[in-house]
C-alpha cells in the first residue's frame, strides 16, 4: 500500500543549458546551489540581502545576476515569470516557506531547502561520472543516510565508468548496424560489459576495447582471462575495490583454506566456487594442476579469479601461476591484498617498523622441508634493530624461538603470535622467545596464525574502549 501521506518524488534528469533560475539567499547554503546550477550551465538570478564572498565573486564577474536585495512578494512576483526553477536557500525557514508558496501559486517548481513540505522538487545526492549521473534520495527525511547511501554506491562503481559510457556511446551506431536484431544486440553489449572489453573501455585503451567488442559481434570471442586477487588477511573491509569488484564479476573462483567464509560471501551467487586447498600432508590440489585448471578454464573463455588470501606476490606463489598463464597466452590480472604482516600488525596494535627500535622489517617463511628441516638466513635474523615477521610458522614455533636464540638472540628478547589476524576470533599472544613456544601451546593456537620479533612487541597499544 501507498503511504499517502508522504510526498511521492518522481526523479527525473532535468536539462539545464540556459534555463534561468531563481536563487533565493547569498549565504553558504544559496552558494552550494549556484556552484551546482552553475555547473550545470543554467542562468542564475539570485535575490538576497547580502552576498557572501563566493557569490559576490560570481556576481562581480558576471557569473550571477544580484537582481534585487529584500525578497518580498513585489520582487518575486516581478522576477518569477523568466525563471523555470526556483531555490529558496536563506538560512530562514519562513522566508523560505514565503518563497516557496508564492511560486506554487505561479505554477513555477520550488525547491526550499532543507524543508520537503513546501517543496514540489528536490535535489537529490548525485553520483557523477562522466555521462553517468545516479542520484540518491531519501525524499528529503534523511539528507545524512542519503550521503552514506551515496558513499556506499560510489566505492562499488568501478574507475573509468565515465570513460565506458563514453565508449559505448560511440559505438552506438556501428553495433545497431552490425547487429539489427535487438535481442541479440542487447547480449552482444552485455557480454562486452562482462569481460577484458568494458576494461580496456574504462582504461581508455579504444583500440583494444574496439577489437574485442568486434570479437563479440563476429562470435568469435573465447576471451577468457585469469585475475590473480588478493582478498586479505580476513576481514572483508580489508578488500580493495578492485577485489570485490572481480569477485562480483568472475564466472570461476579459485579459492584455498586460507579464504575466510565471510570473504567468499561476497562472490556473485552464480559464479562457480572451486575449492583447490593445499593442507599440508593433505594435497587436495598440487600446484601444478591448479595451474593447468587456471589455463584450461580460461581457455573455455571463462574470466577465472584466482582468489589468494592476504597478498598473491607474498609467500603465495602467484609468480609460479602468472608463468604458467604466460607460456599458455593467458591474459591476466594481477590485484594486490593486503598481506598478513600488515594486517596482522595493525589490528594486533603492534608497528612493524619504530623509530627507537626497529629500522627495517624482515618477512620470512617458517615453513618446513619434507625432511623436517628450516633453512632460513639466521644470522640476519637474529639481530637487534629489525622486526621479523615469520609466515607459516606455528608448528615449528619452538624450533624458530630455539635457533634465534642460538644465533644470539636473548631469551627475553620480545615476540607474538597473532592467530586468525583481522577476524572476528583473531587472538594475540605477546611474550618472548623463550616463553612464547609454551603460551601458545596451552592456548592451542592452530593456524593461520603470524609470528611477530623484535622489541616493536614491546610498544604494543591498544585503543580505550
Ligand atoms: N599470501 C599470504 C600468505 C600466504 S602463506 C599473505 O600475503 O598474507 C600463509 C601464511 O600467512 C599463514 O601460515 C600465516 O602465517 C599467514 N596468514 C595469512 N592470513 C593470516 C591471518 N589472518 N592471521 C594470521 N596469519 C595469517
Amino acid at each position: 500500500m501507498t503511504d499517502t501521506s508522504e510526498p511521492a518524488w518522481f526523479p527525473i534528469a532535468l536539462r539545464l543549458d540556459d534555463v534561468r533560475v531563481l536563487v533565493v539567499g547569498g549565504g553558504m547554503i544559496a552558494a552550494n546551489k549556484v556552484r551546482l546550477l552553475l555547473a550545470h550551465r543554467a542562468k542564475v538570478d539570485v535575490i538576497a540581502t547580502r552576498l557572501d564572498d563566493e557569490m559576490r565573486r560570481w556576481e562581480e564577474d558576471g557569473t550571477i545576476t544580484h537582481i534585487a536585495t529584500t525578497a518580498d512578494e513585489g520582487a518575486l512576483r516581478a522576477a518569477l515569470p523568466g525563471c523555470r526553477l526556483v531555490y529558496a536557500a536563506t538560512d530562514d525557514r519562513e522566508t523560505n516557506r514565503a518563497v516557496a508558496a508564492i511560486a506554487r501559486e505561479m505554477n513555477i517548481p520550488v525547491c526550499a531547502v532543507d524543508d520537503p513540505q513546501p517543496s514540489t522538487f528536490i535535489t537529490p545526492a548525485q553520483i557523477h561520472r562522466g555521462l553517468v549521473r545516479i542520484a540518491i534520495s531519501t525524499g528529503g527525511a534523511a539528507p545524512v543516510l542519503a550521503r552514506r547511501l551515496r558513499e556506499q554506491v560510489e566505492s562499488s562503481i568501478p574507475e573509468g565508468t565515465g570513460e565506458l559510457a563514453i565508449f559505448m556511446q560511440q559505438q552506438r551506431e556501428y553495433v545497431g548496424r552490425a547487429c539489427p536484431d535487438i535481442s541479440r544486440r542487447r547480449r552482444v553489449w552485455e557480454t562486452f560489459l562482462d569481460g577484458a572489453g568494458a576494461q580496456a573501455a574504462r582504461q581508455n585503451e579504444t583500440a583494444r576495447a574496439r577489437a574485442i567488442l568486434d570479437d563479440i559481434i563476429a562470435g568469435t570471442t573465447t576471451r577468457g582471462e585469469v585475475w590473480l586477487v588478493g582478498a586479505g588477511p580476513g576481514d572483508p573491509d580489508l578488500l580493495t575495490l578492485r577485489a570485490l569488484h572481480m569477485m562480483q564479476n568472475a564466472d570461476s573462483v579459485l579459492y584455498d583454506q586460507l579464504l575466510s567464509p565471510a570473504l567468499l560471501d561476497r562472490v556473485r551467487r552464480d559464479a562457480e566456487l572451486v575449492f583447490v586447498g593445499k593442507r599440508r600432508n593433505r594435497h587436495t590440489m598440487p600446484q601444478e594442476e591448479i595451474n593447468a585448471e587456471l589455463v584450461r578454464r580460461a581457455q573455455a573463455g571463462q574470466r577465472v579469479l584466482r582468489l589468494k588470501g592476504g597478498d598473491p606476490f607474498v609467500f603465495g606463489r602467484g609468480g609460479e601461476e602468472i608463468e604458467a598463464l604466460l607460456e599458455s597466452a593467458i591474459p591476466f590480472q594481477v590485484v594486490p591484498g593486503i598481506t598478513a604482516a600488515n594486517g596482522c600488525a595493525a589490528y594486533a596494535g603492534i608497528p612493524l617498523t619504530h623509530r627507537d627500535c626497529a629500522q627495517a622489517c624482515m618477512f620470512v617463511t617458517g615453513h618446513a622441508r619434507a625432511d623436517g628441516t628450516l633453512h632460513l638466513p639466521w644470522d640476519s635474523m637474529a639481530r637487534p634493530g629489525q622486526t621479523v615477521v615469520i609466515y607459516m610458522g606455528v608448528s615449528a614455533l619452538p624450533a624458530l624461538c630455539a635457533r634465534l636464540e642460538e644465533h644470539g638472540l636473548p631469551a627475553d628478547w620480545p615476540a607474538a603470535i597473532v592467530e586468525r589476524g583481522t577476524r572476528a576470533d583473531q587472538r594475540v599472544l605477546t611474550g618472548t622467545l623463550a616463553s612464547l613456544p609454551r603460551q601458545a601451546a596451552s592456548a592451542g593456537v592452530g593456524s593461520p596464525a603470524l609470528i611477530i620479533v623484535g622489541e616493536v612487541v614491546r610498544h604494543r597499544v591498544i585503543s580505550p574502549a
